[in-house]
């Protein structure tokens, strides 16, 4: 960081100091931070305002550490026979390598297992970046590429249902920068919210509004949810036909993507359950398994439906008769009703018997807690490979030869095979406050290459720029996480 460079006189009289850690290059007063919240001038000197974390290794003692005082109270590094013995540099607080060439803030070399290592760590700036995210209901929450919405904005649209989720893509290039400035800006304050691990209130284009917190279950349209199904109606015909079989006539299991009918599945054939004759709605895919029974919506397994008798076409008389036994259920068991069909074989509803009743509360017991999933993804471009070597493409290759290893503070990321450094990432096992942000806009996310030193060598890293942890404990303040 320069703090003085392109600033008038008057503007240096008056101990104003330039930060150039983004292309902002915030001029900022004395005693007040730079548009970020990140940089402050503290006395004429510009400051990163929070304190670079250190992560204790799982394998030692979380030990005090007193912030801002440069004195360590622990006993970390003169641990026995750990492959790790020294809390790990994360990239949070570390500042950035803008414009680009600079080395990383921190090359910090270590020891394992008797191997001289290094790790660079930096605070990179992602304009291309976005979240995944991952919501555990059966409930509609909107039609397949519908925009995603927050404070009337577009940040992000609903990608396809995966088993017993739905997914949305939020963020991305196109929102944060290729539309309108508002746009730009309520993309970026949504994605910091998710990474942050807040709650952030999502609607989606013709269809609901679901509030979204990692690790916490969304609630749609103002309803908690609390179950993720155990299958597709199928999946749960397949599971507990068994269990079914000496108590019924036929068994619906209601989704919106594969509803099961016991009889007809190769479930109950097995079994040598005898046809009812009761025809659902929907276009027959296989025997036992049927497709669009219903509209989506938020009722019975994720259809539009709150009287499950709707699905119902036809009972066929010459294969159904007087006193059948019906059970129809939902696949998390949320919903269930027992029937029995009357002389004019019209489905009555009954007290639902006692072993019938056992086997739907195991559907609900093999159900998991329904969460948000939130996952960064982001490419790790210029500026981040160019602040570890100089030859940036050989940081990409190590990269994909497994030397050398990607974490975002402190937790491992995912590596999509093929060009670049493209990563995913859960934010819920992130330490808190692992985010921030720039006005470009654009997310500051913390990122970690760790590989041995004579590796880092060879593609042409920064080693002499390498600094032990006590000369980082000793220049800078630290916070020590778990
Ligand atoms: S926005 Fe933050 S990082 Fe960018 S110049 Fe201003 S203070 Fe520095």
């Amino acid at each position: 960081m320069s703090d003085d460079i392109g600033l008038s006189e008057a503007e240096r009289s008056a101990g104003i100091v330039r930060c150039d850690a983004c292309p902002v290059l915030c001029r900022i007063r004395p005693g007040r931070p730079g548009a970020c919240d990140r940089y402050a001038n503290e006395n004429g000197t510009l400051v990163r305002v929070d304190p670079l974390v250190l992560l204790a290794r799982p394998d030692l003692p979380k030990v005090a550490f007193i912030e801002g005082s440069n004195t360590w109270a622990g006993e970390l590094g003169k641990g026995e026979g750990a492959p790790f013995t020294e809390p790990f540099v994360t990239g949070i607080g570390a500042t950035t390598t803008y414009p680009d060439y600079k080395p990383a803030p921190f090359i910090v070399s270590s020891k394992h297992d008797g191997v001289d290592m290094v790790t660079v760590v930096t605070e990179g700036i992602f304009s291309y970046c976005g979240v995944k995210v991952k919501i555990d209901t059966d409930r509609y929450l909107g039609p397949e590429q519908a925009t995603v919405r927050v404070k009337g904005e577009a940040v992000g649209h609903v990608t396809t249902a995966e088993y017993g989720s739905q997914m949305l893509s939020l963020g991305g290039v196109h929102h944060l920068t290729g539309g309108s400035k508002k746009e730009g800006v309520v993309t970026c304050e949504a994605l910091l919210a998710l990474c942050a691990k807040e709650a952030v209130e999502l609607v989606i284009d013709g269809g609901s509004t679901v509030t979204v917190q990692a690790d916490r279950p969304p609630i749609v349209n103002g309803t908690l949810e609390e179950r993720m199904r155990v299958g597709c109606g199928s999946a749960a015909i397949g599971m507990f036909a068994p269990q079914w079989k000496d108590h019924v006539d036929e068994v619906i299991v209601v989704d919106d993507h594969i509803t099961g009918v016991l009889s007809e599945h190769q479930g109950g054939a097995f079994l040598d359950m005898k046809p009812a004759g009761i025809r659902v709605r929907g276009r027959r895919s296989t025997p036992g398994r049927y497709f669009q029974v219903a509209e989506p919506g938020l009722g019975w397994g994720g259809t539009d439906v709150s009287d499950p008798l709707e699905i119902i076409d036809r009972i066929d008389p010459k294969t159904a008769w007087p006193g059948l036994k019906l059970l129809m259920v939902s696949t998390t068991g949320e919903h269930s009703a027992w029937f029995e069909l009357d002389g004019d074989l019209k489905p009555r509803p009954a007290p639902m018997p006692a072993p019938v009743r056992k086997v739907v509360e195991r559907i609900a017991e093999n159900c998991e807690p329904a969460l948000c999933t939130v996952l960064f993804m982001a490419g790790a471009g210029g500026s981040l490979r160019a602040g570890v070597t100089e030859n940036p493409v050989r940081l990409t290759r190590s990269v994909r030869d497994a030397l050398t290893r990607v974490t975002l503070g402190g937790v491992p990321a995912f590596i999509w095979p093929g060009g670049g450094i493209t990563l995913m990432v859960d934010v819920s096992k992130m330490p808190e406050k692992s985010f921030g942000y720039v006005p470009t806009p654009a997310l500051v996310a913390p990122i970690e290459f760790t590989l041995r030193a004579d590796d880092y060598a060879a593609l042409g890293g920064y080693a002499s720029c390498a600094v032990s942890l006590e000369d980082v404990l000793r220049s800078t303040k630290v916070r020590l996480d778990k």
